[in-house]
């Protein structure tokens, strides 16, 4: 436990919660604190580590790289990892998404995928300006993602900066008519470049599902009035959904997506931005004003690229898809149990996505109650991390029975305590 560190962490009330664990090492779903203890990472490290913390390939992938190439400029210049790494990607999403644009996180593959749809509209002539988003999206945290999330306490102080966008009603069940037609009606209205989503599962905004039918029909109204379909799979990609891709549950094909997070196996900062060809080929052009004005330092960064191939090799020789099956249906074993025993609402599951909230009256993100079962989860082992009352699972795909086992009854002795 260190106290009074230099270090300032993100998401964090320094003046409420002054212990921070310090870990010293992590093996599959396990890490291991300075002080001894082992806690079992039950949200895959804020939502990126798939397979598994330290998988031996990912490791061996990242140590071969960085004693051959470390870091290379990527404007006008390629390595081998980068080129199979777009080369792997292209082979398995899908085939209309042809080109692969690097960036270092989920947040600024979103700032890409929104500068590639103004870009695409105003290198054709006809500039536009509209963004259409889902209400209770997340994004990022960056002025431009932060834009096109939920407005809230999370951003209140930066509301000045932020750009405006048209919001669309979540499509609860039952009430997705009028989600299609708010986004039927907001796309007519014209002037829209693109409508940007979490596809099936919204993530920091409570771990909200909708249907696959909805998703296809809000693609449907998208192509219909040529407003650009942007999907951010950072959260929902590389499985946890129980697909490859959240969108490929409804059949859908976007014209712009963002993966991050479990690109790498969660081992490393990677992201990229996929855009089909007419996305691409409205910045190709003999005139330099109309190229994609977009890098970062480390662009394609060589080890990370190395660890994401890694990761598809992992998908190509491991049986990942019914690990996650396998995972979900465990997962959902142990929360109906605790459903019927606790003053629960709300249980839902998407793949390996399971969710519910305890019914109490202090809801939100900073209702007390999230706050004291994270503590009362610490206590018994167990990092969790509670979106206001609602409970979510979202581990790496190698957790044991025995592990889930213990999350179980974490969670049912904290419920039991903090009510
Ligand atoms: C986490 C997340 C992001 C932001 O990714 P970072 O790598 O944290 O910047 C964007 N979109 C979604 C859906 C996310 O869950």
């Amino acid at each position: 436990m260190s106290k009074r560190s230099p270090v300032w962490h993100p998401f964090h009330q320094h003046g409420l919660e002054e212990t921070i664990p310090l870990v010293e090492r992590a093996d599959g779903a396990l890490l291991y604190t300075e002080d001894g203890r082992e806690v079992i990472d039950a949200i895959s490290s804020w939502w990126v580590t798939t397979h598994g913390h330290n998988h031996p390939a990912i490791v061996a992938a990242i140590q071969e790289q960085a004693a051959r190439l470390d870091q290379l400029i990527f404007a006008g210049w390629t390595h081998r990892p980068a080129e199979d790494l777009a080369r792997g990607l292209t082979a398995i999403m899908p085939p209309e998404l042809e080109h692969v644009f690097f960036s270092d996180s989920g947040s600024t593959a979103v700032e890409v995928a929104l500068k590639m749809a103004l870009g695409f509209w105003s290198n054709n002539g006809d500039p536009r300006d509209r963004i259409l988003v889902l209400e209770h999206s997340y994004h990022g945290d960056t002025i431009g993602a932060m834009s096109v999330g939920e407005r809230g306490v999370f951003n209140r102080a930066y509301s000045p900066l932020l750009f405006d966008v048209d919001t669309i009603p979540f499509p609860h069940a039952g009430r997705e008519d009028a989600t299609l037609s708010a986004l039927e009606e907001a796309c007519r209205v014209g002037n829209v470049a693109a409508f940007i989503v979490e596809p099936l599962v919204l993530g920091a905004g409570g771990m909200l599902m909708y249907s696959a039918d909805t998703l296809r029909e809000m693609r449907v109204i998208c192509a219909r009035h040529d407003v650009l379909f942007i999907a951010d799979e950072v959260m929902t990609g590389w499985g946890r959904t129980g697909t490859l891709l959240a969108c490929e549950q409804a059949g859908v094909t976007p014209d712009i997506m963002c993966l991050a997070k479990g690109l790498t196996g969660g081992s490393m900062p990677l992201a990229v931005t996929m855009a089909t060809a007419p996305i691409y080929d409205a910045h190709y052009s003999t005139d330099r004003s109309k190229l994609f004005f977009h890098s970062s330092s480390f662009t394609a960064n060589p080890i990370a690229c190395a660890a994401a191939n890694a990761n598809l090799a992992i998908w190509r020789d491991e049986p990942v898809l019914d690990r996650v099956a396998n995972l979900a249906s465990r997962e959902k074993a142990g929360f109906d149990v605790l459903a019927a025993k606790h003053p629960i609402t709300n249980l839902r599951q998407t793949g390996s996505i399971i969710a519910m909230d305890v019914d109490v009256s202090d809801t939100g993100y900073l209702a007390d109650i999230g706050l004291k079962m994270r503590e009362g989860f610490f206590a018994r082992d167990i990092l969790l991390r509670p979106l206001g009352n609602t409970i979510y699972l979202m581990p790496p795909y190698c957790i044991t029975e025995g592990q889930l086992g213990q999350i179980m009854s974490a969670i049912d002795e904290t419920l039991s305590e903090v009510l």
